[in-house]
């Protein structure tokens, strides 16, 4: 019988490594699987958090304007996933690339993930025949407003050309989407802004060279809000 006492002193030393050994095999894989499992459960409360998102996203927006929904990949240029904590204005803004469908400005959106160029997106994209693509969930920020993107929804809108007016269909599917979505967080007409009266910037360009036609969208947008209380 082999009794620990009774090794000689080499072999109290081999016993002594084989233990160590073992000891630092059993803690790399006791921390292996820590890792894994907080791992594990990280990604399952996050795959959580989005159905829960996505769900209340697609729930609440019953009466809405006909949406396209197509979020971008959650990034730091163009969807940063921060909370858009209240909403206290509706941003119009117009594309500045004639003729581009809202597809296109949506896709090159998605993309700045991979290009990293710039930071740039919207909630909204207006196409040229009225169609609306949403790009962000109206719980988020997105990156067009400048200093407002804390606290506005942004409307992108396509432009046939360089005078940067709508054309009929883009028009009217701004004026529904502004109303409706001022109704639906509790805000008026005179909460549109223009990218212009935040930055000085020539955007959405056409509402900016004619005030009056800016005027004329906001009393359409009002109309249209008094029509739906109906
Ligand atoms: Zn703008």
């Amino acid at each position: 019988m082999n009794n620990y006492n009774d090794l000689s002193s080499k072999e109290k030393r081999i016993a002594e490594r084989r233990r160590n050994v073992i000891i630092f095999s059993v803690c790399v894989l006791a921390l292996l699987f820590l890792g894994l499992g907080i791992w594990g459960i990280r990604n399952h409360n996050q795959k959580k958090e989005e159905a829960k998102r996505a769900k209340l996203e697609e729930t609440s927006w019953e009466g809405a304007p006909s949406l396209d929904v197509q979020l971008l990949t959650v990034n730091d240029y163009s969807r940063p996933g921060i909370p858009l904590e209240e909403i206290k204005g509706i941003a119009i803004h117009y594309t500045a690339n004639p003729g581009a469908t809202a597809q296109q400005n949506r896709d090159y959106f998605e993309n700045l993930k991979d290009s990293q160029i710039t930071q740039a997106s919207s909630h909204f994209v207006i196409g040229l025949e009225g169609e609306i693509i949403q790009c962000i969930p109206s719980s988020e920020i997105s990156y067009a407003t400048n200093a407002r993107n804390v606290d506005t929804l942004s409307i992108e809108c396509c432009h046939p050309d360089e005078t940067g007016e709508f054309t009929q269909a883009t028009y009217d599917s701004v004026m529904e989407l502004t109303a409706w979505l001022c109704r639906r967080f509790g805000l008026t007409a005179d909460d549109m802004i223009r990218h212009y009266d935040v930055t000085g910037k020539n955007c959405p360009k056409y509402f900016v060279e004619n005030p009056e036609a800016w005027e004329q969208l906001k009393e359409d947008v009002h109309t249209r809000m008094e029509e739906e209380a109906q």
